[in-house]
């Protein structure tokens, strides 16, 4: 997995993971100790993040684009930033985004893929818990944040208000932050999300429109 490759200094110890420094009565960490706290720290952020199975293998350049419009999608996103991923199922929304979650964990950023619901589900059971909100921290700190398939379902009231909590958050923060849609900003507010919601997400995301046919081979 290309998320945890480790760097590539070499060991100097016999396997006790200390090396002296020359000249010095001093021992410091060998090399292949940095190499294994760096492969453990990978290994969170991995664990961290709801891609899981064939999502982890999705990159930029394993994404076909079929139309100008998905080629725009694709080269706007290999930069970094924060996208607004709007088309109908089956255009490559979920596979541009697991790129972007991919991409920046290559880069030891940390970084999250959650689906909509899921996420909602999660933010709900903190809350009936009545415990810290623990998702809800989490979804504030993480360096880039990717939730797929937003406006699949309507929330309450106040699963929105902690919804909007997080992105108003990040805004804030300048924290990266990506989502995908099957709805227009429009439809979207107007049906499925407070229209505040939507409104800040318009405001740090660039939006990007994804057309074409359905890749699954199915129409509309
Ligand atoms: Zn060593």
């Amino acid at each position: 997995m290309s998320a945890i490759s480790a760097n590539t200094k070499k060991c100097e110890c016999d396997g006790s993971g200390w090396v002296s420094v020359p000249g010095t009565n001093m021992v410091k960490q060998c090399a292949c100790q940095n190499e294994a706290a760096l492969k453990r720290r990978m290994e969170r952020l991995v664990e961290q993040s709801g891609l899981m199975g064939s999502l982890r293998e999705k990159t930029f350049d394993n994404y076909h684009p079929k139309t100008p419009k998905q080629k725009r999608a694709r080269d706007e996103m290999t930069r970094d930033g924060s996208f607004f991923l709007i088309g109908l199922p089956g255009r490559g929304k979920t596979h541009l985004l697991a790129a972007s979650v991919n991409a920046a964990m290559g880069q030891g950023v940390s970084a999250a893929f959650f689906s909509a619901p899921w996420l909602l589900q999660k933010i709900r059971e903190d809350i009936m818990a009545s415990e810290k909100l623990q998702i809800l921290e989490n979804c504030c700190e993480i360096e880039y944040l990717a939730i797929d398939d937003l406006g699949k379902e309507k929330p309450s009231d106040t699963v929105q208000e902690k919804l909007f909590m997080i992105f108003d958050r990040r805004e804030i923060l300048g924290l990266r932050t990506s989502v995908t849609s099957n709805y227009d900003p429009e439809t979207l507010s107007r049906e499925r999300l407070d229209g505040a919601i939507v409104s800040r997400l318009l405001g740090m995301c660039q939006v990007l429109f994804l057309d074409g046919d359905d890749y699954r081979g199915k129409r509309g």
